[in-house]
């Protein structure tokens, strides 16, 4: 019903990096608010798939929804989002400090059935970290930001070109031998060092406060062990965390076998995380939850 970028105010900007800036808009006519990613330099093949994915992702609650792309000018490229309230994982990660398993539980299998909506439609990621998971205020989450995501055709190589965020890069990804390896499984790993950043509260190659010790982090991702969980996380997080963090990525979980793992399956039957609502007499029961849900509308009140 946007009929062109016009008719939005920029109220806020939410974001930005190496794909564009982000906004919060406000259409006059309707008052609705939306995010709008303004994308400088046009349209690039890489523009095209990211908007073409966005378009072809219709139907999964958890992956951002598209309300329409714009291109009004020679260099300028928007494209219209729905607004998700509570931000991304990075963001809310700073004010919260960390995530209970709980919370992660929740987040995993959200995202996992996210990755696995596309991973059936052989579409791979390639950038999943938190600033690429927004949450809503209900504690919904949707995969965002195609900026390097890839529709994979049968007939292509898709092994070739390391793209994404380095650090949340797989082991095999660094691999110039031109080995094969399966793209899809390099999600899986970015998931799970992003499930462990959120549990432990910083990036897990980087000991806060011994920054002048870690050398390379892409030498230790290549050659060193895997990033191991603190002790007090419960049994089934840590090997969950393990099936993921596997350098070899051949003996790494699919998105389909981490679904019927025990800390999803665990998690599920304990509070129902299928369907949490946050802020609601039933999560109350839940402290860790009901906290998180205080918090979120605490930086919904900041936001505003
Ligand atoms: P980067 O290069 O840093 O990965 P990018 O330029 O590709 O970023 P996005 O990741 O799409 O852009 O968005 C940047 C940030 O804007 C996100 O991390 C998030 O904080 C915010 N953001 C993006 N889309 C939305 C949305 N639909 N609702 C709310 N916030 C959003
Ligand atoms: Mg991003």
């Amino acid at each position: 019903e946007v009929q062109q970028v016009s008719d939005l105010e920029k109220l806020q900007v939410l974001g930005s990096g190496n794909g564009g800036t982000v906004y919060r808009v406000c259409h006059n006519k309707s008052s609705k608010v939306y995010a709008l990613k303004v994308i400088r330099g046009g349209a690039t093949d890489q523009v095209r798939q990211e908007i073409e994915i966005l378009r072809s992702c219709t139907d999964s609650p958890n992956i951002v929804q598209c309300h329409g792309v714009f291109e009004e000018s020679f260099d300028d490229i928007s494209i219209l989002m729905e607004y998700v309230e509570a931000g991304s994982l990075d963001v809310l990660a700073k004010t919260l400090g960390s995530f209970s398993e709980t919370i992660i539980a929740n987040i995993a299998y959200q995202s996992l059935m996210g990755l696995d909506y596309l991973h059936s439609k052989k579409i791979v990621h390639r950038d999943i970290k938190p600033s690429n998971l927004l949450v809503t205020r209900e504690m919904k989450v949707k995969i965002a930001d195609f900026g390097v995501s890839k529709i994979i055709k049968s007939s292509e190589n898709a092994c070739n070109g390391s793209v994404g965020t380095c650090a949340y890069m797989s082991p095999e990804k660094f691999d110039s031998d031109g080995k094969d390896y399966n793209v899809f499984a390099g999600d899986v790993w970015s998931l799970g060092l992003t499930l462990m950043e959120l549990y432990i509260g910083h990036y897990p190659y980087m000991q806060p406060g011994k920054e002048a010790e870690n050398k390379s982090v892409i030498w230790e991702i290549c050659f060193g062990e895997p990033p191991c969980m603190p002790e007090d996380a419960s049994e089934h997080f840590k090997d969950f965390i393990q099936r993921c963090l596997q350098k070899d990525w051949t003996k790494r979980w699919t998105v389909r076998q981490l679904l019927s793992h025990p800390f999803i399956i665990g998690a599920r039957q304990k509070v129902g995380i299928g369907s949490i609502k946050l802020g609601t007499k039933r999560e109350n029961s839940v402290r860790s939850i009901g906290e998180i849900g205080e918090l979120l509308e605490r930086n919904l009140e900041f936001n505003k």
